[in-house]
């Protein structure tokens, strides 16, 4: 079995009552059949059997939260009492043949600030040992999985480049995401073989620096608006960004180009460089959910998703810094984990955000 980890996987620490957003809140967590088993037979009375989940009191906080932030089950029984869910988040695990990788969800405050707070290049860390997988996968998936690994690997490299703009590596990281979305498209509806396609030419197809006008980018940002929320926090943000970045009710929006150049000064004069964030935004997207596009298919889509998250969540730090006229790490890490939030547990979040984009490409 190969194991790859993101070299901070295991400097990652619970904050509990110190968390500025325990996960314990708004959310529904399902909770795993054995432990529903075990609950019910304690007759612990926090859970919702019928819904399997764990009830909410009327903020959307678990029930088990106590007034300093922490589980009273735990409290009253020690951690063994935890279900699956709560025992691992924010750590998960996608498998793939004889692969396990390993990824920190940056929902998770204390990851966002690890991440962020990081300046040099996020690096992946490959193990391997002698463990045999036994489970089946269906050997397609299998294929293209490898051929994604690889295309993953480049993606990084590229984002990673800080010799080169940010729009010109997400540019050319759509760029290649959609040659190998045709290609692909072209093989399977032509009988042909995942073996056909030819990944060094799709590494190296012709690409634009990413370009997108305030026109693009504000359907881009309402995107957002069509989401379920956990709560009334992040749906104030996003009104608020968007009133303030696209000036919804005078019809008149800011310079976005002159405003980020801006923020990006006021950012260096607190030793923060802008691109650099966008980078390991970047990075963790591409990471924990391009090769996941194995399962679904839509690898533009994936690929898509990854530059959209930075997009929409520097636009969050834009109004921000435009209304106080500063910004900090600390902001910037509470937008990257609430946007997170709200996106990487909601399917209908993602799938949402991915019709946009089928409908209006970012390239
Ligand atoms: S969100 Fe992260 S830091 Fe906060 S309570 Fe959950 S695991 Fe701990």
């Amino acid at each position: 079995m190969k194991y790859i980890h993101p070299d901070y996987y295991d400097n990652f620490k619970c904050i509990a009552d110190a968390c500025p957003k325990t996960c314990c809140a708004g959310w529904q967590i399902e909770i795993d059949d054995n432990s529903l088993n075990k609950y019910s037979s304690m007759k612990i009375d926090t859970v919702d059997y019928h819904e399997q989940a764990f009830f909410h009191d009327n903020k959307k906080r678990c029930l088990n939260l106590d007034e300093n932030g922490l589980c009273k089950l735990i409290t009253a029984h020690g951690p063994d009492i935890l279900c699956h869910t709560c025992a691992t988040f924010p750590r998960h695990i996608e498998e793939f043949e004889n692969v396990r990788e390993y990824s920190l969800s940056i929902s998770c405050p204390e990851v966002a600030r690890m991440i962020l707070s990081t300046v040099e290049p996020i690096s992946f860390n490959r193990s391997e040992d002698a463990t045999l997988d036994e489970e089946d996968y269906n050997p397609e998936e299998q294929s293209i999985y490898r051929l994604l690994s690889v295309l993953r690997d480049n993606f990084i490299d590229i984002a990673q480049d800080r010799t080169r703009t940010l729009d010109d590596r997400m540019g050319q990281i759509l760029a290649i995401a959609k040659a190998f979305q045709d290609e692909i498209d072209f093989v399977l509806l032509g009988d042909g073989e995942i073996e056909d396609i030819d990944l060094e030419a799709v590494l190296h197809v012709a690409y634009k620096p990413l370009d997108l006008t305030p026109e693009v980018r504000h359907t881009l940002f309402d995107a957002m608006k069509d989401w379920e929320y956990t709560g009334d926090e992040f749906v104030d943000i996003i009104n608020f960004s968007e009133e303030t970045i696209y000036n919804t009710t005078s019809r008149k929006s800011v310079d976005i180009c002159d405003m980020t150049t801006s923020m990006s000064s006021h950012l260096s004069s607190k030793n923060i460089n802008l691109d650099i964030i966008m980078e390991q935004i970047l990075v963790y997207f591409i990471y924990a959910y391009f090769c996941g596009s194995a399962y679904d298919e839509y690898y533009f889509g994936q690929a898509q998703l990854s530059v959209a998250t930075c997009v929409h969540i520097q636009d969050l730090m834009l109004a921000h810094y435009i209304n106080t006229g500063s910004i900090d790490l600390a902001d910037i890490i509470r937008f990257t984990y609430l946007y997170a939030r709200e996106l990487e547990h909601s399917i209908p979040n993602i799938l949402a955000t991915e019709a946009y984009m089928d409908e209006h490409p970012l390239v």
